[in-house]
């Protein structure tokens, strides 16, 4: 923690901020220049806010040295984590595209769809069973059946499978089917789902809050590992900003920044994040060239029939020539499909 004094704080308001740090455990290292008294505190820095010592009378700013969070942070496996389910290894040299509709529909909804993506090279089918709709008359998905589908689809076409969990309740029931647990945007912060998530032993993928920093994102991943489940995939699928062009706006650089603060895979989500069929090329493109590890992808045979998020799913053989594509552009990166 890092405390700068104002210019002519009082000496005793420097006191103050000491004893502050040292009853919480710091040991304070002075330093007093020209203008300015600046305190350096090591020690536990746990849950500490630097705003609690911004308030206080004669400080100018405050700073945390260390990141807030611990078991997600680079320094703890400065190598990266590599999640290997089956043969695919996720955080390793090739990105692994995961792709399906946005919901399982039918039996021959997610049989054609699977047959595609993975005919196209899709290691992953995605779709979901329980869905998170903004409107409560929107369709809410299959449930369990739609898991069974989902699973059968899966293993006929040799692929591994990811689907959403909405709350700590649905656990063993996901868990039963899938291969990797989906938490949405919108529960990144359901902190009693992240802490059950922690006491499974199967990998999860946890999206971006819709206005979660990456600070935030992070924390969110601490839950699940201080649980001890250290198979954490992260995943940027677009945050909500003033800009209304596309549903969210993708935050490409959250990829690099993710990949600097942690040693988490992070896969992008192009789809959520763009709303719109026709920019998902270009995004999933930029998403590769920044260095995601993967990319969650969504593919209908019939979009324009689909019952939810019909508008950015990919035909069939767009999703083949984003294949082509990132044939060319993962290599360019050091990397494979
Ligand atoms: C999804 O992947 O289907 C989904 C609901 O995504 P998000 O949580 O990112 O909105
Ligand atoms: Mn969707």
């Amino acid at each position: 923690m890092l405390v700068v004094m104002q210019e002519g704080a009082e000496e005793a308001q420097t006191q103050n901020v000491i004893n502050r740090l040292v009853s919480m455990g710091f040991i304070v290292h002075r330093s007093s220049g020209m203008l300015h008294t600046v305190l350096g505190g090591v020690g536990p820095v746990g849950d500490v806010d630097p705003i609690e010592f911004e308030v206080m009378p004669g400080v100018k700013e405050c700073h945390r040295i260390v990141s807030p969070y611990k078991l997600a942070s680079r320094h703890f496996k400065p190598a990266g984590t590599r999640i290997q389910i089956g043969d695919v290894e996720i955080g390793g040299d090739q990105v692994v595209v995961m792709a399906g509709p946005c919901s399982v529909e039918s039996r021959d909804q997610i049989g054609q769809v699977a047959e595609a993506v993975a005919a196209s090279g899709a290691k992953v089918l995605r779709g979901g069973a329980f869905k998170p709709r903004s409107s409560p008359y929107s369709f809410q998905g299959m449930g369990e059946d739609g898991l069974k589908l989902l699973r059968e689809a899966a293993d006929r076409n040799k692929l591994l499978l990811v689907s959403e969990v909405m709350d700590q309740t649905q656990i063993p029931l996901l868990a039963a089917y899938v291969d990797i647990l989906q938490v949405g945007a919108r529960n990144m912060q359901n902190y009693n789902l992240l802490r059950e998530l922690g006491a499974l032993r199967k990998p999860v993928l946890l999206k971006r809050g819709i206005s979660a920093t990456i600070e935030e994102l992070l924390l969110s991943a601490e839950y699940i590992l201080s649980g001890g489940n250290y198979d954490v995939i992260l995943c940027e699928r677009g945050i909500r900003t003033f800009e209304n062009s596309t549903r969210n706006t993708m935050d490409i650089s959250a990829i690099p920044v993710v990949k600097a603060l942690s040693h988490l895979p992070i896969v992008a989500d192009p789809s959520h994040a763009t709303g719109r069929r026709d920019k998902v090329l270009p995004m999933a493109r930029a998403a590769v060239a920044a260095g995601a590890d993967g990319l969650l992808v969504e593919v209908h045979h019939d979009p324009d029939h689909a019952l939810s998020d019909g508008a950015q799913s990919l035909y069939p053989s767009q999703f083949a020539e984003l294949m082509n594509q990132l044939r060319i552009i993962a290599p360019a990166v050091g990397r494979s499909v």
